[in-house]
């Protein structure tokens, strides 16, 4: 017979050496996390993989980090709390929150006229409304704006190409309603106004150093988004090179 989610919660943390293995404390995490309604419905019948990485999630929740939904799934939300706990259990601190803007270390995108408005959010509200979209007032609508040429440019540019290798086609996301993470302000996200690719090998605290789209093989892609108004926070931010935004 498979373990209780209790046990596998006492064992994990045990194994990571998360928690003191004190009883009480380890029972109210159980009790607060797993039986208090945090995780959704129908977590019990997921595989026990999927359970650890609720656990996980949930660990990350209680010592006080973002980490969305409890959803036993691995996406950019996790890989970033893991991040924040590995410099808290480090340093003894949460890392500071990322700038709202990075200038200074040098944009590298084309200057072009953007149609978007800028990425405040009284010019936000103005242009696509308040955020978050509820989900119930969304529509279907043709591919809209440019992002109809973007698709295809991108298409005519690196069909030729291994265009599997560049892992373009790794969709990490669009619309989620959620503030920025480590700031108050709401996500591009959260207006369905942001799109982000291939995230494990971008994540959000990666420069230049180390994200896979800061290479040359993708200067091409970022030009394209780039001509048609679109912003690359890599490009401008030199961070979260996984994601484009509907921003000027
Ligand atoms: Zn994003």
């Amino acid at each position: 017979m498979s373990m209780t989610v209790h046990e596998h919660f006492r064992q994990y943390v045990t194994e990571m050496g998360l928690f003191p293995p004190d009883e009480e404390a380890m029972h109210r995490l159980v009790v607060d996390g797993l039986f208090e309604g945090h995780a959704p419905r129908g977590w019990s019948m997921w595989s026990e993989a999927r359970r650890d990485i609720a656990i996980e999630q949930l660990t990350y929740k209680f010592t006080g980090i973002d980490v969305g939904d409890i959803d036993g799934l691995v996406g950019p939300a996790t890989r970033n709390a893991r991040e924040v706990y590995a410099h808290f259990m480090r340093f003894g601190e949460m890392p500071p929150p990322m700038p709202d803007r990075d200038l200074g270390q040098g944009s590298t995108a084309a200057k072009v006229s953007s149609p978007f408005p800028a990425d405040n959010e009284k010019a936000l509200a103005a242009f696509y409304g308040s955020a978050p979209i509820r989900v119930d007032q969304m529509v279907k609508v043709p591919c809209p704006w440019r992002l109809a040429v973007v698709l295809v440019r991108v298409y005519e540019r690196y069909v030729q190409m291994a265009s599997t290798e560049l892992r373009l086609d790794f969709f990490s996301g669009d619309f989620i309603p959620r503030r920025m993470r480590g700031g108050t302000r709401w996500s591009a996200h959260a207006r369905a106004i942001a799109w982000d690719f291939d995230d494990t090998r971008n994540q959000l605290r990666w420069g230049r150093d180390r994200a896979a789209f800061a290479r040359p093989e993708y200067n091409d892609w970022w030009e394209i988004w780039e001509a048609q108004g679109f912003t690359s926070l890599g490009r401008t931010q030199n961070r979260d090179f996984m994601h484009v935004q509907a921003t000027a």
